[in-house]
């Protein structure tokens, strides 16, 4: 069997469905459920239509497009990623493994394949947390990981509901029946842009992804004491900002010295009141994003976390309020789906690198319920999120001809 992507097709689609976009080109802006998104998606159906796949969609919108197998009661494979964009993004991210999981299905059409397993291309609902404040809506809901009850509680900035939202967008049914039944997936493979820059840094076409980390967030309140910045002397001040400055550091501290350089902790928001030049901080709210590809490891970090704030609340008589807002956990790659995929990096004679996947993705979720692993390809200078974001056409045709050689290999 010889494998051909259409590689000028590919691309072409990835140009059309960027143009599908609230935001002026080259910038993508793709919010879920908006009329923007409800077109892609009909323009995606439409492609998944002319492959002659069957397509259904669940009550939350994700889609599935299905290649039948021979043996059609057995678990499919399946592969897939996310069309919504944020504000401002790229092209590729999410899409290319949409896109590219369909021509890889194409591509085995063509070449007479008869897969013995379903293969089926998962578009998941709202990967990014742009909507909603929580990513992976589709994707947690399918693998049981948000509750039907916490996914009716999700309201966007203008106060819509979930259950508002996915009503005007035509999609009907109880959200109880959007988790998947036992088994499934057979397998589950995510192609993705890698958005870091290891792939390019170092020259390799493709990265098999072992493992996938994910944050645990917290919000950290800190209540001082305000006043004069003229009036109260050194001795009298409960400065909320310098108990939030050392928590900061004993948090970078902590994952420092965590003995892996897996573990990573940021506090990327730091809002101080009253903010004035001339009064002493009263109250901080931070925000920590902590992130490993080991959970015992995380939580070790979120222990010495708690135990300096003890520490410094106790020494700077302030109050501090650690209070997690999401702790997902990490998850390790599927031996068989590893070892799938690199036996086709093997069989094109393509270099790869096993390595982490830094950034969650729906695979973290799928994963949960289905042997699943991630295919990497590079982007220029690792950008992502951005408009500027770039994966060559040649990068794509390569790992969509991976995907479609495991996906092969994983439907015998
Ligand atoms: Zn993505």
């Amino acid at each position: 069997m010889r494998i051909e992507i259409d590689s000028g097709r590919l691309v072409s689609e990835i140009e059309a469905l960027a143009a599908i976009s609230d935001a002026e080109a080259p910038a993508v802006t793709r919010i879920v459920f908006t009329p923007t998104d409800l077109n892609a998606r009909a323009w995606l159906k439409a492609r998944c239509e002319e492959a002659g796949l069957s397509l259904r969609h669940d009550p939350i919108g994700n889609t599935f497009a299905r290649w039948t197998g021979s043996n059609p009661t057995l678990p499919a494979v399946g592969t897939g990623s996310h069309i919504d964009a944020i504000p401002n993004a790229g092209k590729y991210d999410g899409v290319v493994g949409v896109l590219g999981g369909l021509e890889a299905i194409r591509a085995l059409q063509r070449t007479g394949f008869q897969p013995r397993r379903s293969i089926e291309l998962l578009v998941f609902t709202s990967e990014e947390p742009t909507r909603f404040g929580i990513g992976c809506i589709g994707s947690r809901m399918l693998s049981g990981t948000l509750s039907p009850k916490a996914a009716r509680q999700l309201k966007d900035s203008e106060g819509a509901s979930l259950e508002e939202v996915r009503e005007s967008a035509n999609l009907s049914g109880e959200l109880e029946a959007v988790k998947l039944p036992e088994a499934y997936y057979n397998a589950f493979v995510e192609l993705h842009i890698e958005q870091g820059p290891l792939l390019e840094r170092q020259r390799i076409p493709l990265g098999v992804v072992t493992s996938i980390a994910a944050p645990a967030s917290l919000r950290i309140s800190i209540e001082g004491s305000g006043g004069h910045a003229g009036g109260v002397l050194m001795p009298d001040r409960r400065d909320a900002l310098c108990a939030a400055a050392e928590l900061i550091l004993a948090i970078e501290n902590a994952a420092r010295t965590s003995g892996a350089s897996d573990t990573v902790a940021t506090v990327g928001i730091c809002e101080v009141f009253p903010g004035a030049v001339n009064s002493i901080p009263s109250r901080v709210r931070l925000s920590v994003d902590i992130r490993d590809t080991d959970l015992k490891r995380r939580d070790g970090v979120m222990q010495q976390l708690e135990i300096a704030a003890q520490a410094i609340a106790a020494k700077r008589r302030v109050s501090i309020l650690p209070e997690m807002l999401n702790a997902d956990a990490p998850a390790d790659c599927a031996p068989e789906v590893i070892e799938a995929l690199s036996e086709s990096c093997r069989k094109h004679n393509l270099n790869f690198l096993p390595m982490v996947s830094r950034a969650y993705h729906d695979s973290l979720f799928i994963s949960r319920i289905a042997p699943t692993a991630m295919l990497f390809i590079p982007c220029r200078n690792g950008y992502s999120h951005r408009p500027d974001e770039y994966a060559s056409p040649e990068d794509i045709a390569r790992g969509t001809l991976v995907l479609a050689e495991t996906l092969a290999a994983l439907s015998r």
